[in-house]
């Protein structure tokens, strides 16, 4: 048995438990070995019932006395009670609302191992634990009791039916039989920063010694943790940096940035570039004249104006002969996006195509010739770009809209239609500090942080919706001094809001605004009718427009003063930003309302992030922190990586650190030998580790 033997050649492992353990990602015996504890007990000090004194926590091992099925009293409704005893005088309860599925479990004479903390319950004058933690002990137990008991133990995260004892004594056979294996972090890495090595690490994160601090383990703060957290990221890091090596190595178009290429972007431009556009334009230029691909990343709150600088990169490549590409997640906002460009291009005699899903077979032939010829330089679309078989003519510049909408390899798709095509990824979320260095580890970084001159601050208000009647008076208000509003339904499902949303609009045209134009705006729609409606939305003719999500990216209306949010309280903030960032574009005050049902604490205190800031970075940074990673970007194609036990927000710290021990390895490795040997453990292991796209 290796590192790398599958699990279900280990001994106790079938087919069955196999794929219980695959379903937590778990497939070779290092994956097991990595499989971290979410929680350590200290049940060396295991106490007698007699011993316990409130408020501490403790472990008992005590048997089930008798049991109080829940009772139909309506205030014990659900209330699971047991009574257990180790044989002593005093006897202690166990308590668990909603504990019905506990009837067939804690049977009476059941061995068990109880933790928790202990009360003096002032009403039955005894001794409780409520919710206490239980663990069922075999009375045939023995020969492996010192597992389970007697130590600090770990409890691991169950894996279908298996349970943390089973976990405890797979992880004991492995550990006795396999062999040490050299480490794989390089000896230079190792010394500096004093790691334990793997084999060490591994041991302490399945058999603390008694002497480790039990907080300390449960922070994921032990040296064993630290090790197995610092390597994960290690590798991560050094993967991307890889990556990015390699990328610089590779030859690209070495864009000319001649006076022609000057002259068109100024006939373009409609009006002055913020300095921040121009400083990130200069990046962008910078990198398209060198010859090699460029690969940038642009971030720029909502609304700073990133189609501008796209554009100007589009010219750039364009009067070079080449064409430019602009990938979009949404049709809408691929539609948004062809408006926006086929303006900024008219005058400086560009022609622009779209390209979408829903277009007929006959316009998409006609279109895709347009683009094989090279007649189109500049061509925007959907999913459409990269699934169809489109040929570009000459493929110079890809941009991507949203990308972390689209996976890593959609990205490497659309850069295949053409050779080593120039990459700029936009991106309206602000992404943590955190994030990027994961996601976009690869990635050349450019920052718009700057907005257009003569913004207001938009003002956002919270309202229960109860109160939604101020809501439609205040609407009129706005209304009546010539805004226009949106109304939105933000949702998971696109189905679930479209239905609120037709709701919704009938409620307020027949009954709220009889006497306005209220119209409705949703994915389902087809496209002519889309384009029908942002047109007339655009153009004034309709005061009011109930939407889903859709509108979250792409539509721009200056005169629209006020976003309403319906069940804000049901989306992420960074999400709620990005609509919120769809008024606010023009001279006038703007007004976000965000109406929620009844909130608990944590939920005032998501809307009041948003009600006292419009800081996108910030915002950002609370959603990722409640949250977590895997839904702040609220889809799995994020490219993020599959991380075993490191945690981006708790151990920030720690990928810092990993990413300049990484950097610094591939840029200077120590020796030659070193530098082979964690290559090739990189390679053989980047793939299946982290599901990213291979580095070399
Ligand atoms: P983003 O895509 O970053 O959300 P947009 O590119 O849609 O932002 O720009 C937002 C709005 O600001 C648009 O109406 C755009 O025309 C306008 N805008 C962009 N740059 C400037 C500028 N330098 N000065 C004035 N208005 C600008
Ligand atoms: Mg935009």
């Amino acid at each position: 048995m290796d590192l790398e033997t599958p699990l279900k050649f280990v001994k106790g492992v079938g087919p069955a438990r196999a794929e219980m353990l695959e379903s937590k990602g778990l497939r070779v015996v290092a994956d097991l070995l990595t499989y971290a504890p979410f929680r350590y007990e200290d049940r060396s000090k295991v106490k007698r019932v007699s011993e316990l004194a409130p408020g501490e926590m403790a472990t008992v091992v005590v048997r089930v006395h008798s049991v109080k099925a829940p009772g139909f009293q309506k205030r014990r409704l659900g209330m699971f009670e047991a009574n257990f005893s180790d044989g002593g005088t005093a006897t202690l309860d166990g308590k668990w609302f909603h504990g019905q599925y506990l009837k067939n479990v804690l049977v009476p004479g059941l061995q068990v191992a109880l933790y928790g903390k202990v009360e003096f319950d002032g009403y039955t004058r005894r001794l409780t634990m409520m919710h206490p933690e239980f663990e069922v002990i075999p009375d045939d137990d023995d020969p492996e009791a010192s597992l389970h008991t007697g130590r600090i133990v770990p409890v691991y995260e169950a894996a279908g039916k298996i349970t943390t004892r089973v976990f405890r004594q797979l992880l004991h056979q492995v550990l006795e039989t396999l062999t040490p294996v050299d480490d794989p972090l390089p000896e230079s890495v190792m010394a500096r920063l004093k790691l334990p090595s793997y084999w060490e690490a591994i041991r302490q994160l399945h058999f603390p010694a008694p002497d480790v601090d039990l907080r300390t383990l449960n922070g994921f703060a032990s040296p064993a943790h630290f090790r197995l957290i610092f390597e994960e990221f290690f590798w991560l890091e050094c993967g991307l940096a890889l990556k990015r090596a390699k990328a610089r190595e590779m030859e690209g178009i070495a864009f000319q940035l001649t006076d022609a290429v000057r002259e068109k972007i100024k006939a373009m431009l409609p009006f002055k570039p913020t300095g921040a556009q121009k400083r990130v334009l200069a990046e962008i230029a910078q990198d398209m004249a060198a010859g090699r691909p460029m690969n940038r990343l642009l971030q720029g709150d909502v609304g700073s104006g990133k189609t501008l600088v796209a554009a100007e990169a589009a010219i750039i490549a364009i009067e070079n002969g080449y064409q430019a590409a602009l990938l979009a997640p949404t049709e809408i906002l691929a539609t948004q996006h062809y408006f926006s460009f086929r303006n900024l291009f008219h005058k400086i005699g560009y022609v622009v195509v779209l390209l979408t899903g829903s277009q007929t077979k006959g316009e998409k032939q006609q279109i895709k010739k347009l683009i094989g010829s090279g007649l189109t330089p500049m061509v925007v679309g959907t999913h459409a770009l990269i699934e169809e078989d489109v040929e570009f003519h000459k493929l110079g510049l890809a941009i991507i809209d949203e990308q972390h909408r689209f996976g890593v390899m959609q990205r490497l798709l659309l850069q295949k239609k053409g050779v080593t095509p120039d990459v700029l990824v936009m991106t309206a979320t602000p992404i943590p500090r955190t994030l990027a260095l994961t996601v976009y580890g690869d990635l050349d970084t450019s920052v718009i942080d700057e907005m257009p001159p003569g913004r207001k601050a938009i003002v956002t208000r919270h309202v229960s919706e109860e109160r939604i009647e101020l809501v439609w008076g205040f609407l009129r208000e706005q209304i009546d001094v010539g805004r226009q509003a949106y109304v939105v339904y933000p949702a998971i499902e696109e189905s679930e809001a479209m239905k609120a949303a037709e709701e919704m609009h009938r409620h307020l045209k027949e009954r709220v605004f009889r006497d306005l134009k209220v119209e409705l705006l949703h994915g389902r729609l087809k496209a002519a009718d889309k384009e029908d409606v942002m047109r007339r939305f655009q153009q004034g003719e309709v005061q009011i427009l109930v939407a889903t999500t859709v509108i979250e990216v792409g539509v721009d209306v200056a005169n629209a003063t006020v976003m309403v949010i319906e069940n804000a309280e049901r989306y992420g903030l960074a999400q709620l930003h990005q609509l919120r960032g769809r008024v606010g574009r023009g001279a006038e005050q703007s007004y976000c309302v965000l109406v929620t049902g009844k909130l608990n604490d944590a939920g005032r205190e998501r809307m009041r992030t948003l009600t006292d800031s419009t800081d996108g970075f910030h915002i950002a940074e609370m959603d990722l922190r409640l949250r977590g990673p895997g839904e702040f970007f609220g889809t799995r194609q994020s490219g993020l990586p599959a991380l075993r036990i490191g945690n981006i927000i708790r151990d920030r710290d720690t990928l810092e650190l990993a990413r300049s021990e990484a950097l610094g390895f591939i840029e200077k490795p120590p020796s030659v030998e070193e530098s082979r040997r964690a290559i090739t453990y990189l390679k053989d292991h980047w793939q299946r580790r982290y599901g990213l796209v291979q580095v070399a």
